[in-house]
């Protein structure tokens, strides 16, 4: 294992792909073309007076390869996460027990008591609990959710308190697009850290090098591609990373939503593809929400003309890796949205009625009654989660052209 991460992150005409692979080249234990598993929980030392340079921060995995103990760098999570930087194009990740547990290690490090947050009010569920709800109470950090579409909206939010600006490259459950380049400026100017969740379009949108200071992810969803492991991921600067692993002050060391390495090795077999994969399903997406739409559907998709941030999509997006694999349909009320998915799972076995996305098949689910269910009725509305919007993660099982006639039945069902 090569100790030292290539810094892409001032590289000039990044290319994620491009960046993966270079960090591939990294051979296992006995020469195996994948890297070895890593399973202790301890590590020798060659002479005593390393360890107490290892508790200092003088040494550690990239500083002469010193490992500590499992809850701090582990060597094979320490790798995947140097993989999920060098696809956004950062110095330096580590990674989480889970998504959330990536978000709230991120904001709790840069979040004292009494600090203040402005968010997007379209964000996970999870996060929006997180700082609606669990925060205020237990550390008395605040959070000013705003439309952050609206960038006049999102500057007045800022007091003299805000440390973070906090956003998802494509919103959960509204696909708004988030102006990446904008809100990296205001969070300059307001001298705080713009962290972007870039858990919806990996590839396809790499915030860091738009103006993103720190970017997290929930591998739980495209990245790991199948729907069974639960995981998460945190990038950014290597004094960042490295404050989040403080054995004093971290908020993932002491906290502890450690990774296992068996879990980090079969999530790395599946980043080499996962550029196949995010391409397809934004293919097939595109194809059907364009031909949803000449029907007549009211469907959101960020790749049609008419999506309100299309022209912002296409500036920001990877063009070879498309616009994504969701789109919404607003079937107008909640009753038509559940027999629409009754109809697609039971009757046609186009997909699932399960929450979560990026998976090969189709979960699809009702957003205001399921995954955003922690907002309140008024937030719904103010975050334009109508009651009869489906979510639908677009698989690449089966040929385009029979599940497309498997919707179409849906539809004449209705
Ligand atoms: C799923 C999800 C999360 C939370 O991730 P977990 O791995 O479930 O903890 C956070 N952000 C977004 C956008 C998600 O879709």
């Amino acid at each position: 294992m090569s100790p030292q991460t290539p810094d892409t992150s001032r590289a000039k005409d990044f290319d994620p792909i491009e960046s993966l692979a270079t960090l591939r080249h990294e051979f296992g234990e006995h020469g195996g073309v994948n890297m070895s598993i890593e399973a202790s929980t301890t590590f020798t030392v060659m002479d005593a007076e390393t360890m107490p340079r290892i508790f200092h921060g003088e040494r550690g995995p990239e500083i002469g390869g010193c490992y500590l103990y499992g809850r701090h760098f582990n060597p094979t999570v320490y790798v995947l996460g140097r993989q999920i930087a060098a696809m956004e194009g950062m110095a330096s990740g580590y990674c989480t027990a889970s998504g959330m547990a990536a978000i709230a290690g991120v904001l709790t490090q840069l979040c004292d008591s009494g600090d203040h947050i402005v968010s997007s009010r379209a964000v996970y569920g999870g996060t929006f609990a997180l700082m609606s709800d669990y925060f205020p109470k237990k550390s008395g950090v605040r959070t000013s959710f705003v439309d952050i579409t609206n960038l006049a909206e999102v500057e007045t939010a800022f007091t003299a308190k805000t440390k973070v600006l906090y956003a998802e490259s494509l919103s959960n459950p509204t696909l708004r697009v988030a102006d990446i380049p904008e809100l990296g400026a205001i969070a300059k100017r307001h001298n705080a850290t713009l962290i972007v969740d870039n858990t919806f379009c990996p590839l396809i949108v790499s915030p860091a090098k738009l103006g993103a200071d720190v970017v997290v992810h929930s591998l739980t969803k495209f990245i790991s591609g199948a729907s069974d492991i639960v995981a998460g991921a945190v990038c950014g600067s290597n004094e960042f990373i490295a404050s989040l692993m403080d054995v004093h002050t971290g908020s993932l060391m002491l906290l502890g939503p450690t990774m296992d390495p068996k879990i980090a090795h079969e999530l790395s077999l599946r980043v080499p593809h996962l550029g196949l994969r995010v391409a397809e399903h934004g293919r097939r997406a595109l194809n059907f929400a364009t031909r949803l739409r000449e029907r007549g559907f009211h469907v959101v998709y960020p790749g049609l003309p008419d999506h309100p941030d299309h022209a912002l999509a296409k500036r920001l997006f990877r063009p070879e890796f498309g616009f994504g694999g969701l789109f919404t349909i607003d079937l107008e009320s909640k009753e038509r949205a559940f027999r629409f998915m009754e109809l697609l799972q039971n009757r046609d076995r186009f997909g699932y009625m399960a929450v979560s996305l990026g998976y090969f098949d189709t979960p699809m689910s009702c957003s205001a009654s399921s995954t955003s269910s922690e907002l309140s009725d008024d937030a719904l509305r103010a975050a334009g989660i109508r009651p009869g919007l489906v979510r639908m993660s677009i698989g690449y099982t089966g040929s385009v052209e029979q599940r497309w006639e498997q919707l179409e039945d849906a539809f004449k069902r209705l």
